[in-house]
């Protein structure tokens, strides 16, 4: 049913078009061409202008061979790096890069598997429900695409997002994520002639962290200080450090409480770090840019489409299991804004690295069990 070496070629041509985020223009070309070919239309949002980006996030609407509700198909178009020049290599059946560039079976394996299943519907004449499908650029810098997405264009209330690692599993769940950055802003002194005139921005950062709760936090919740920067020389006590971090949790409450207890023991430690020189009080200051980075995603057990997806693969014969992630993608960004979105393994392994790689025959796999998801919606 599936065709091995179609879907072969089909990511074959896809992985040899560099795509790497805000330059996706050479293969949003390709997917347009590609797509049409399927009595397709495809409309675009007005996302590149918006973000920066060579392309817009493309809505590819297949007509249904029988009634019903709209079903969404989705993945992105853009790659992490290095990827300029890439060239995939297949090998005993394992498709990786040449060496100095990542593959981007992370997400072309995604829309090779919707291209061959769309093949298969029209070869076997298999009866579905209108499709759109989705593929958004710049996903891999925070998500940009997606959330720029012009969602009116999007009729569609479930769907499928083909974009994580592994062939075995459906991802429901997925924490919400806040970021943030935060400047402390000490005094500079002589750190050997006059050391009591400064302020070691270096050190209001190191006692709080010190207090900090990182790491695993609970069961749903991770925080992090991912990036310190700070300091000119040994014998300059430090006027500025530079801390990045994140927070991420399942539960709302708890993701606002862990990222509001670090900034709160960053601000304490910057309200009593003060010095005096020749009478004048000087204090250190703190600012923050706090961005609430992903919205949770989390689909009910017993929603509609996990049925869906559990009984096209037993099906197929095809045991898949359930779980959460730990990070964000464009799903979260769907279910935000209505479409009930469930994640699909693709095949894809050891992803944002020169040793990607991606099995044919687990490209085949899905691309079946994609066939069997479409069918059923
Ligand atoms: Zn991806």
């Amino acid at each position: 049913m599936i065709n091995s070496q179609r879907i072969s070629a089909e990511f074959a041509r896809q992985a040899a078009i560099a795509s790497p985020s805000f330059k996706e223009a050479a293969i949003a070309k390709y997917l347009k061409k590609r797509f049409a070919d399927f009595g397709a239309t495809i409309e675009e949002d007005n996302a590149a202008h918006e973000i920066g980006s060579q392309s817009n996030n493309m809505v590819i609407r297949i007509p249904g061979t029988k009634p019903g509700e709209p079903f969404l198909l989705s993945g992105h178009m853009d790659t992490v790096g290095p990827a300029e020049g890439v060239e995939p290599v297949l090998e005993d059946g394992v498709f990786r890069s040449a060496g100095n560039t990542i593959l981007g079976a992370d997400d072309k394996s995604g829309l090779a598997e919707i291209i061959e299943a769309l093949e298969v519907l029209r070869e076997q004449k298999i009866d579905h429900v209108p499709l759109e499908i989705v593929i958004t650029v710049c996903e891999e810098v925070g998500l940009l695409g997606a959330k720029h997405l012009d969602f009116s264009l999007i009729t569609a209330r479930q769907g499928v997002a083909l974009d994580t690692t592994g062939i075995d599993h459906v991802i429901h769940k997925a924490p919400a994520a806040n970021r943030f950055k935060v400047e402390i802003i000490g005094q500079e002194a002589h750190a050997g002639v006059v050391p009591e005139n400064g302020i070691s921005a270096i050190q209001i950062a190191a006692r709080a962290i010190a207090q900090m709760q990182l790491g695993r936090v609970d069961e749903e919740t991770t925080a992090n200080i991912g990036v310190i920067k700070g300091g000119q020389a040994t014998n300059i006590i430090p006027r500025m450090v530079v801390l990045e971090g994140e927070v991420r949790s399942h539960n709302p409450e708890k993701l606002q409480k862990q990222t509001q207890k670090m900034i709160a023991l960053l601000e304490e430690e910057v309200s009593k770090a003060r010095v005096t020189v020749d009478g004048v009080q000087i204090k250190a200051t703190m600012s923050i840019e706090l961005r609430d980075d992903y919205p949770a995603m989390h689909v009910d057990l017993q929603a509609n489409i996990l049925q869906l997806i559990s009984s096209a693969a037993e099906a197929i014969d095809f045991p898949i299991v359930i779980k959460a992630a730990g990070g964000g993608s464009d799903a979260n960004i769907f279910n935000k804004n209505g479409v009930e979105t469930v994640i699909i393994g693709t095949g894809m392994n050891k992803v944002h690295s020169v040793e990607e790689e991606v099995r044919v025959a687990d490209m085949v796999q899905i691309a079946r069990l994609l066939v069997e998801i479409i069918s059923r919606a």
